[in-house]
């Protein structure tokens, strides 16, 4: 009797994503899913408190390929709801489209999160995305403080009216750094945010263990959670 091949997959876009991590099962990525986590390569900025060193080059030797997180959804159809791109920066990457397309294609939800450096291309994904986590880390004009990076305080504040506009489920992120965390300036930030149509709204505990700035130290309060 003939042995059954295995499907093969001939190359798609998607196989050129670049991936560092892959979380198989979560409960915290994706609010309310069970989620597997594909951990973009690369990122554009590099913020102080950063805790993810290893996802920031574009390239590195021991990279995982698409066909791995294929073969886990494959396994776990029925078993997960969703799939979120994380990074590292996922929005960094040319083939990230073709992957979203993909995961939705198997018939998963799509979470994203992103710092939202690339407003053009983060609407470029929005058709295949079910939920955003998006990153506002300070007002427009304070995040060189933070990223290093001029201008991407406008980019990252573009993007959240990108996302406000669509309409898509959306969550605001805040990590506030030390110097940028006093409860005047986070009364502030909520204010713009609120202003901006933001109506879920997060503070995210910041740890310093890696941050890529060792000189980082942080005391701010415990992760709060706001509706605006
Ligand atoms: S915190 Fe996010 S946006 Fe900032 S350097 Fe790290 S991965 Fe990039």
């Amino acid at each position: 009797m003939n042995a059954i091949a295995p499907p093969v997959h001939l190359p798609t876009a998607a196989d050129r994503l670049r991936i560092g991590g892959l979380t198989a099962l979560t409960t915290l990525d994706y609010p309310g899913e069970l989620a597997a986590v594909v951990f973009c390569q690369g990122c554009p900025w590099r913020c102080r408190y950063c805790q993810n060193a290893d996802l920031l080059p574009a390239r590195r030797d021991d990279l995982i390929p698409w066909s791995g997180v294929r073969d886990l959804l494959g396994r776990r159809r029925g078993l997960l709801d969703a799939v979120v791109f994380s990074g590292g920066e996922p929005t960094y990457q040319a083939a990230l489209p073709a992957a979203l397309a993909e995961v939705k294609a198997l018939g998963f939800k799509v979470g994203l999160h992103s710092a939202g450096p690339y407003p053009q291309r983060l609407g470029r994904a929005l058709p295949w995305l079910d939920w955003v986590g998006l990153d506002i880390k300070a007002l427009p004009e304070d995040y060189p403080q933070i990223t290093g990076v001029p201008g991407s305080g406008e980019r990252a504040w573009a993007s959240l009216r990108l996302l406000v506009q669509a309409g898509i489920d959306l969550q605001v992120r805040t990590t506030p750094m030390p110097g940028l965390d006093s409860p005047d300036y986070l009364e502030r930030l909520r204010g713009r945010l609120a202003e901006a149509g933001v109506r879920h709204h997060v503070l995210q505990h910041c740890y310093t263990e890696r941050s890529l700035d060792p000189r980082l130290r942080c005391g701010i309060s415990d992760q709060a959670q706001f509706q605006i």
